[in-house]
């Protein structure tokens, strides 16, 4: 079978969240396995392919091949999709671009694929193409579409005025197509489109086809039916796992846990906090978005650091980087903030905390929460989503602490769930051990997506 994987960010080339974790490690699993893939994303400021042609570039990972479109007006930028500020103005130009040039390429090479698998709003345009202007085009003659939602919040909505761009009859720009609310939504054309549609775990897929939690498209999403299914996923345990990890002060696996104790005391004195392993030591990496939590974190954060360490690693909105700088200049000696994209410090944070707080007020799947077990690091979740799917609260004999209503109270109490087992070290380091031997490998995931494109194939 042959796969074109198409993505707007794929690590280790270009990240700012699960998006590229996920586009750098599926393809890759899917290979293994003997399904032929190419992989497509834009060639940002900073890649170097190993060949270059004029228009794209290429090279090779595992048995797989990586292709980067190269349009250095619109990619050769400092950041993937806007800045704190904003989004660039033109990310519709841009992505619908990366789009037709991926259908170019794959004639060029002469890759005709068995399924074209897209992610989110920015490859969109690619699935509505190939269901208007190639469908006549014997080149994907039987050529199938997949879309997954990593995230519903954002679906590349834009002006009207825009639609244009598309070269599609105006005849799409209505309700049972990429209308929405009088502007252009990317991810409502894809989702209609799509042969089939996929969110990152099964009770994300549920609550997506719900007022509250469908972003406006829950009804687009119900329509869907049996063509809309939910697959939990995974985290490559050769980028993540504590035995092998490059960034941080000492290895350990699941039989050495005590050497965590050297990463948190090393850590704690790079950040200048007190060095000593009984302090309870929490730690954050994540998006600054409203979607993270962020509110109850800001509003819960002086109840916390009364007793407690806790680091935390984002970017993201402006208005967040303020409430937390405020808090870093009045707690000092507890509290620890970088502003940035750093895969270092993200590392040490997973090696060296104790607990890890994920207050998502949705999340479609989440990763750190599965990176965190594997440091043998504990997740302190919100009930929401793929959290659901994947955290189950220490008093029904799981592996993380889990709060239901979405306060900082709540969020407070659970990590003072956590404080209490972590004094009892008997049963903190049961807890460690057991978490650490978790399995969310890509292996199992990704036969669920073989089993979804060869269901696909099947489709008129
Ligand atoms: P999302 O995709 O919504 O951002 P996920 O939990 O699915 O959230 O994945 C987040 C990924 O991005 C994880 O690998 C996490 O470690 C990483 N990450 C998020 N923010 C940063 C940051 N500021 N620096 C380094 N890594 C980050």
């Amino acid at each position: 079978m042959k796969v074109a994987f198409c993505s707007s960010e794929v690590f280790p080339f270009a990240k700012t969240g699960g998006l590229a974790d996920v586009s750098g490690a599926l393809p890759l699993a899917l290979v293994d396995k003997g399904i032929e893939v190419k992989i497509f994303m834009p060639l940002y400021k900073g890649i170097k392919p190993q060949k270059m042609f004029t228009d794209f570039g290429t090279s090779k990972v595992k048995k797989g091949e990586i292709i980067f479109v190269r349009n250095d007006d619109y990619f050769f930028r400092d950041s993937l999709y806007g800045t704190p500020k904003g989004d660039y103005p033109d990310n519709l130009e841009r992505f619908y671009f990366f789009c037709n040039r991926v259908t170019e390429v794959l004639k060029k090479i002469n890759f005709s694929p068995d399924i074209i698998h897209c992610n989110d709003w920015q490859t969109s345009p690619l699935i509505i193409n190939l269901k208007t202007k190639f469908k006549e085009d014997s080149f994907f003659n039987k050529t199938r579409s997949v879309l997954t939602i990593h995230n519903l919040a954002y679906q590349g909505v834009f002006d009207k005025e825009k639609f244009a761009l598309l070269d599609l009859p105006w005849d799409y720009f209505s309700l049972n197509f990429l209308e929405f609310y009088g502007k252009v939504n990317l991810l409502k054309g894809g989702i209609i489109f799509a042969d089939m549609v996929n969110t990152v775990s099964p009770n994300y897929a549920k609550q997506v086809q719900t007022p509250d939690f469908g972003c406006g498209l829950d009804g687009v999403l119900r329509e869907k039916g049996n063509r809309l299914s939910g697959i939990i996923n995974a985290i490559d345990y050769k980028v993540w796992d504590p035995k092998k990890d490059e960034f941080i002060y000492k290895k350990y696996s699941s039989a050495q846990i005590d050497n965590k104790y050297i990463n948190k005391q090393k850590f704690q004195k790079k950040l200048g906090l007190k060095q000593n392993k009984n302090i309870f030591f929490l730690g954050m990496v994540s998006r600054l978005a409203e979607q993270k939590g962020i509110d109850i974190i800001s509003k819960g954060l002086s109840r916390i650091l009364k007793n407690y360490q806790v680091v935390i690693l984002g970017l993201g909105d402006d208005r967040y980087h303020k409430i937390l700088k405020k808090k870093e200049k009045k707690y000092r000696n507890s509290f620890s903030l970088y502003l940035k994209f750093d895969e270092t410090l993200a590392h040490q944070i997973y090696a060296s905390c104790d607990v890890f707080l994920m207050p998502s007020k949705f999340e479609p799947c989440g990763l750190s929460q599965m990176i965190s077990y594997k440091y043998a690091t504990v997740p302190i979740v919100h009930h929401t989503g793929g959290l659901v799917d994947t955290v189950v609260d220490y008093k029904d004999k799981g592996g993380g602490f889990v709060f239901t209503q979405y306060t900082d109270r709540a969020l407070g109490d659970a990590v003072d769930r956590a404080k209490k087992v972590f004094d009892d070290k008997k049963e903190w380091l049961a807890l460690l051990n057991k978490i650490s031997k978790y399995n969310f490998s890509w292996e199992r995931t990704a036969k669920r997506y073989i089993d979804m494109y060869k269901k696909c194939q099947l489709l008129p």
